[in-house]
């Protein structure tokens, strides 16, 4: 017999899988006496730059830091319009109105969830200076064709791989796509690495690079070697605005040691995503529910798998999104929505006058998203508590 409901442990849609190792790491720099702005910020980056294949990584406070310095990075800012995915988190867009810069909407692709190439020339428009196109659920969506178009057209591309570190597409990873002028990532808790909080800019140019390191600590030229610098006839020397976007010590080596064991965790959820694509077919439970995309074994894509995304068309089902959550918590499993559309929120609706209608298949995907439970803690069973739970609710 298994034990009742109540006494199995609330699984939510995403979690951090931190080991003894990872907490060793972080008393180490405890114990070193340097809590910020050490040797583990320098250490951190060239891992990260290793790992993706990228000449520059350049470490920041979290994922939207790491956003707005790039676009500061690049120069974008008032009179410049910057386009980016209606199927994300606020960040993508709202770093772009930090730098006085106009967000606009891309609708989806109803296949990836990510915008195309034909969703970016539908919505492009003259004064587009950057794109920051989103890997949704760690698909790595930034193909060649689409950032040649942008080139094209005075516009450079940023790759939001806040859901997608670890993944690759055509032969390289994400953070060292050659065809991508930025790629960035985060280290919240419950994306597929994390640091408590942090983010990173990786880039081949050398130009933007030091800019956000610059930008990053309140526009001054350098922030290594602190005791040197007090030599320097102009000491700590601010040549532009900045800002406190530092990352600490602490989380620099919780990042690195999640890194250590990042391939491990993506191959953990690519089998769990798996499992969930096995179970939740058509053909074998005749309810209307299914993931997208699933991709052939030979397909040059291969995402990192950061969210499992349930499309329920609840209507049809005869119940409300809420019941279905409600349904599913009561059973102990967790869920979320990734996401509203950004341009439907009173910001946006209210500042740029978009609305309902803009961008129709992020908002036709939304009515039926549900996330279930994915992460790499996840045990086998537990994964099969998720499936037979959400086999009993959408019956
Ligand atoms: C998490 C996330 C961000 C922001 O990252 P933070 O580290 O939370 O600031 C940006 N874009 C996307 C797509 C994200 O999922």
């Amino acid at each position: 017999m298994s034990p009742p409901v109540e006494c199995l442990p609330f699984l939510p849609y995403g979690r951090q899988t931190v080991g003894e190792d990872d907490m060793a790491a972080v008393m180490a720099v405890l114990q070193s006496g340097m809590l910020t702005t050490g040797p583990e910020v320098e250490a951190f980056e060239a891992d990260l730059a290793a790992y993706c294949g990228a000449r520059h990584a350049v470490v920041v406070s979290n994922g939207t830091a790491a956003l707005h310095l790039a676009l500061c990075a690049a120069r974008i800012g008032a009179g410049h319009r910057v386009l980016t995915s209606a199927n994300t988190f606020l960040a993508s867009a709202n770093a772009a109105e930090y730098t006085g810069a106009l967000a606009d909407f891309v609708d989806i692709d109803p296949d990836t969830l990510c915008i195309g190439i034909d969703e970016l020339a539908a919505a492009w428009h003259p004064d587009v200076h950057a794109v920051v196109a989103v890997d949704f659920a760690g698909f790595p969506c930034v193909t060649q064709e689409m950032a040649d178009f942008a080139h094209a057209r005075n516009a450079l591309v940023i790759e939001d791989a806040c859901h997608a570190i670890g993944a690759d597409r055509d032969g390289y990873r994400v953070g060292g796509l050659p065809w991508v002028d930025m790629t960035v990532f985060s280290f919240h808790p419950v994306k597929t690495i994390t640091a408590g909080e942090g983010g990173a800019i990786l880039t081949n140019n050398d130009e933007w690079a030091a800019r956000c390191r610059q930008l990053r600590n309140h526009g001054t030229v350098s922030s290594a070697n602190r005791a040197e610098q007090i030599l320097e006839p102009v000491p700590f020397s601010m040549t532009d605005l900045g800002f406190n976007y530092r990352m600490t010590d602490l989380q620099c080596a919780l990042g690195r040691s999640q890194l250590k064991k990042l391939n491990n965790f993506v191959r953990r959820r690519r089998d769990i995503v798996a499992a969930y694509d096995r179970a939740f077919t058509k053909a074998e439970t005749e309810a209307p529910y299914a993931h997208t995309p699933v991709l052939p074994d030979t397909s040059p894509v291969h995402p990192a798998w950061h969210l499992f995304v349930l499309q329920v068309d609840f209507e049809i089902m005869g119940m409300t999104r809420g019941e279905a959550v409600s349904a599913l918590r009561a059973r102990g499993i967790g869920t979320q929505l990734h996401y509203y559309p950004v341009h439907l929120q009173p910001y946006y609706r209210e500042r740029h006058g978009y609305g309902a209608g803009k961008c129709p298949v992020a908002e036709a995907y939304d009515r039926r998203a549900l996330s279930i439970p994915l992460y790499p803690g996840m045990t086998d069973a537990e994964v099969q508590r998720v499936i037979s739970a959400v086999k009993e609710v959408f019956r």
